[in-house]
């Protein structure tokens, strides 16, 4: 290890920064961040800085470097743009013993800037040794991907109850419930927000610690359930909270929707339940709702992940309502739905100013049972988009037809949207069920029709944003 990582407390601590340009305010901020009294010598500020100068957050000396600059400075940061005056920084503060920083220059350096993750109290510091600054970057972003929101939020509220918690519990059982605290409610409910239930639930859990005489085995708290949107297929379409959650859940249910390269993306260790059906199976509806029920019970943070948006013909709101009927709590995290997907990666506008005053998302199986106004979806100027309809396509087109769609109108089917093997086929309403035929298309597959749907074949992009860019036209 070339650096050693450490936390410098710098609140009202004398800094100095050579130089007076962008990179300079950038070292200046983070300085501020942690309190440090900070003197800018420089000929010249950035407005920015002469602002915060007038403002009276940090001092300046006019005028270039001189070592005498350095008595009582704690820190030095040389950061113009001129090389031999920052050696001359770097040489005159490591006679004296100050840490010095020289950017951009590792071997003039006796200690260096990582890239930094601010959650406050929550700091993450990341650093290649001056080796790869760029990929150190890329290394926080995907740490900070991970991280939620609320995290520094979270750390105040434990820090906050930390006394209490001491004096409450011995020291053998203090550490198990901490344990238990941060992988538990009260720090969901926290991080999703909701100050109030947290209190509540670190109550509880701080009173059934003590009932448990302060042993290692508290009762089993309650677990929770996460119905988890896990977008159309792509794993980079998946939302940051989806990623957190996926990293925390101790098992996950999944269905036929959800890759492989999702999965993998939740934590290691997790339990993997797949429970994928065939459509309208009911009993393994019940399966899966009884199953959520009782890993929750048990005390387990469970995540159902679910192919697109659980609430779009998802069953979200069925599974929703059989947890709150049991008492478990859950929360809900949308996921871009299938037909989002869809459209971007066709280049389909769903709606458009001239062309698409509306967007309807229709489930295929409803066309069977004929329970849609066909007069309403025939309409024009507006989009709709057919879910689960590979095996009712010429079904739906006739009724579309009936009810007075044009047989020019615009439709494409997109299979597997997103994914590597996604498939966009365009023909008029009258050929599209035909050419879905020829072209063999199986689910996943939307049908989207309306006039808009044509404005993907004139754009260059589609194919690009497209994962597979495969195209057939009638
Ligand atoms: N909750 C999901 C929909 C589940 S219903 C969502 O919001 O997307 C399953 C139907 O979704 C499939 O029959 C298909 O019509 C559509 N679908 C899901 N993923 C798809 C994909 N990657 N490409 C095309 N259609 C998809």
């Amino acid at each position: 290890m070339d650096y050693l990582p450490v936390f410098l407390r710098l609140e009202d601590a004398p800094a100095l920064v050579v130089g007076g340009g962008r990179v300079a305010a950038r070292k200046i901020d983070w300085l501020l961040k942690a309190r440090a009294r900070v003197t800018v010598a420089a000929p010249e500020l950035l407005p920015e800085l002469a602002e915060r100068v007038r403002r009276g957050e940090l001092a300046h000396l006019p005028g270039p470097f001189e070592p005498a600059q350095l008595a009582r400075v704690a820190l030095v940061v040389a950061a113009s743009d001129d090389r031999d005056a920052n050696a001359a920084v770097s040489r005159a503060a490591r006679e004296r013993q100050i840490p010095v920083n020289v950017v951009d220059s590792a071997e003039l350096s006796t200690f260096i800037f990582p890239a930094i993750i601010d959650r406050s109290p929550i700091v993450v510091a990341v650093s290649s040794a001056g080796a790869a600054p760029v990929l150190a970057r890329l290394v926080r972003e995907q740490i900070e991907a991970l991280l939620p929101a609320r995290l520094g939020a979270l750390a105040r509220f434990l820090g906050a109850r930390r006394a209490a918690v001491g004096r409450a519990l011995g020291a053998l059982a203090r550490r198990a419930f901490w344990e238990r605290i941060v992988g538990g409610r009260a720090a969901s409910e926290l991080l999703a927000g909701n100050e109030a239930g947290a209190v509540r639930a670190f109550a509880a859990e701080l009173a059934g610690a003590r009932l448990a005489g302060g042993g290692t085995s508290a009762a089993v708290t309650p677990g929770e359930v996460y119905l988890i949107g896990a977008g159309p297929g792509d794993p980079d379409l998946l939302t940051l909270r989806a990623l957190q959650l996926l990293q925390q859940a101790d098992v996950i249910l999944h269905d036929r929707l959800v890759p492989a390269a999702i999965l993998e993306r939740a934590r290691r260790d997790a339990e993997r339940i797949f429970v994928g059906k065939e459509t309208g199976d009911q009993t393994q509806q019940t399966r899966i709702n009884t199953l959520l029920v009782e890993l929750a019970r048990a005390g387990k943070r469970v995540a159902r992940l679910k192919g697109g948006d659980p609430f779009i013909f998802g069953r979200g709101g069925e599974e929703a309502e059989v947890l709150a009927a049991h008492g478990i709590p859950y929360r809900v995290v949308p996921g871009i739905t299938a037909a989002l997907g869809a459209a971007a990666g066709a280049g389909i506008p769903l709606t458009h100013r001239r062309l698409a005053h509306s967007v309807t998302f229709v489930s295929g199986h409803a066309a069977a049972d004929d329970a849609l106004d066909w007069r309403a979806l025939a309409r024009t100027a507006q989009t709709v988009v057919f879910y689960m309809g590979v095996s009712q396509l010429p079904r739906i087109v006739a009724r579309l037809r009936a009810a007075g769609a044009s047989a020019e109108l615009p439709a494409a089917i997109i299979e597997q949207a997103t994914l590597p093997a996604q498939r966009v086929l365009r023909a008029p309403l009258a050929a599209i069920a035909a050419l879905a035929l020829r072209e063999q298309v199986a689910a996943p597959a939307l049908l989207i029709v309306g006039e808009a749907t044509a404005l993907a074949a004139q754009s260059p992009l589609a194919s690009l944003i497209g994962a597979g860019g495969l195209e057939a036209v009638a």
